[in-house]
């Protein structure tokens, strides 16, 4: 079978067995090909084609893909014990579940484990609504959760939300980056304010220094919880090992799941303080459980991950490499003013907006034909995100510069904007 075929066979069966819609999403996308080996920033395809993924599994390779650590420590995992019995004490859960205490600011203790980013959320709702006795939760317009019903009602985009109503009640929905706005729609009834520091998929959005200094300070006051969704930007993305450390904020629960697996397995985490856990757990212990959560396997990539994380000064690099990608994208932009809006983020968590979507995404397609992996964010798809592997060097920020400027003047010239 010639690698053509094989291609051409791949997308047949995505086309009559995955997702008829999504196949042509990604043919228009320009990634007509199948990936069949990564390791670090690059991937390559089945047609031979090379590819830097300033993607990033939306966040998930930090460490770029299949990173020597974290593949050994698999390796050995899975000749001992990969998944567990669920009866006796597991050793890589306990060793995570300790070190995630130390790495995580304030005095976040305790960890629930699950397998993705959306059951951490879930796992956050129901730990604060059971250990505040209340019901509702204060969430933001854009703001992006999971697509599973607890945080897909705290998922503030209609239409992801829309073909799934009634969703679950007790979600409320205000502006970004308005504090005063949380401060008004807190109740009696209110159980948290659930945000992510940074808005990944509505579209790369930072919030002003004093936004989560005053959700702090809000949640402090009337007693309702404040769990930072760190699922995109924790584990180094934005140069500090969490987000909420970039403005000296601690939650109450945070939610990590992406990077947290090195890249190489997958799981989620919902860390809480004592306090918390023992009004939601103090009862029964039993009262919210994930079969694989937890598991060897992804406890010990994770374990992994956090001590390469550590070594290799990544924390640095993405400092360096974002201040270097921003500062290029910028003056992409500027020569370009019409059709690109603004060049923004925080280490290398790094968002383009464009002023046309089309141009967006004729770019994407332009960026992929010269080997580079980029998407637009889910809730905004007039931004183009950047999220390449903390590992990035300074001659792939160089091409991704260079190739993203050639590929928006492809586009402008071709649409004629
Ligand atoms: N929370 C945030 C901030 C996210 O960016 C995402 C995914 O993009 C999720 C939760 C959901 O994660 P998952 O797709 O692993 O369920």
């Amino acid at each position: 079978m010639s690698e053509t075929l094989l291609i051409d066979e791949i997308i047949a069966k995505y086309q009559e067995y995955v997702n008829p819609g999504l196949t042509a999403l990604m043919r228009f996308a320009g990634f007509s090909d199948v990936e069949v080996f990564a390791e670090g920033c690059i991937l390559k395809t089945s047609s031979g084609e090379e590819y830097l993924d300033c993607l990033g599994g939306y966040g998930v390779f930090a460490l770029g893909h299949r990173h020597p650590k974290v593949v050994e420590a698999v390796h050995r995992q899975l000749d001992e014990i990969p998944l567990s019995s669920r009866t006796f004490f597991n050793a890589p859960l306990a060793i995570l579940a300790e070190s995630l205490a130390r790495i995580t600011p304030g005095n976040l203790q305790y960890s629930f484990f699950s397998n993705s980013g959306t059951e951490a959320v879930e796992a956050a709702i129901k730990i604060a609504r059971a250990a505040s006795g209340k019901p509702n939760f204060i969430c933001t317009t854009g703001g992006f959760h999971g697509k599973s019903m607890g945080s897909l009602s705290a998922t503030g985009r209609d239409v992801f939300r829309k073909p799934f109503n009634p969703l679950v009640p007790g979600f409320m929905h205000v502006p970004f980056n308005d504090a005063a706005a949380v401060k008004e729609a807190i109740d009696e009834n209110t159980a948290a304010v659930l945000v992510e520091p940074i808005q990944g998929e509505g579209g790369i959005n930072l919030p002003s220094d004093s936004y989560l200094p005053e959700l702090k300070r809000i949640c402090e006051d009337t007693g309702v919880y404040l769990i930072l969704d760190e699922v995109q930007t924790g584990m180094g993305r934005t140069g500090a090992l969490f987000a909420c450390e970039q403005w000296k904020v601690t939650p109450d629960i945070m939610t990590l799941a992406k990077a947290l697996g090195g890249g190489v397995m997958p799981i989620g985490a919902t860390i809480a303080t004592k306090e918390i856990w023992d009004k939601a757990f103090g009862e029964n212990p039993l009262v919210h459980t994930s079969t694989f959560g937890g598991n060897q396997l992804a406890c010990s990539a994770a374990l992994a991950a956090i001590r390469a994380i550590e070594e290799e000064g990544l924390l640095q690099n993405a400092k360096i490499q974002g201040k270097k990608l921003l500062e290029g994208l910028r003056q992409v932009q500027t020569r370009f003013p019409n059709a690109l809006k603004e060049a923004r983020g925080l280490g290398l968590m790094i968002g383009v907006e464009f002023e046309i979507e089309d141009v967006a995404e004729l770019s994407i397609n332009g960026m992929s034909r010269r080997g580079i992996i980029a998407a637009y964010t889910l809730n905004n798809p007039k931004v183009i995100r950047f999220e390449p592997p903390l590992i990035l060097t300074a001659e792939q920020t160089e091409k991704i510069i260079n190739v993203f400027g050639e590929s928006v003047e492809e586009a402008i010239n071709a649409l004629g904007v």
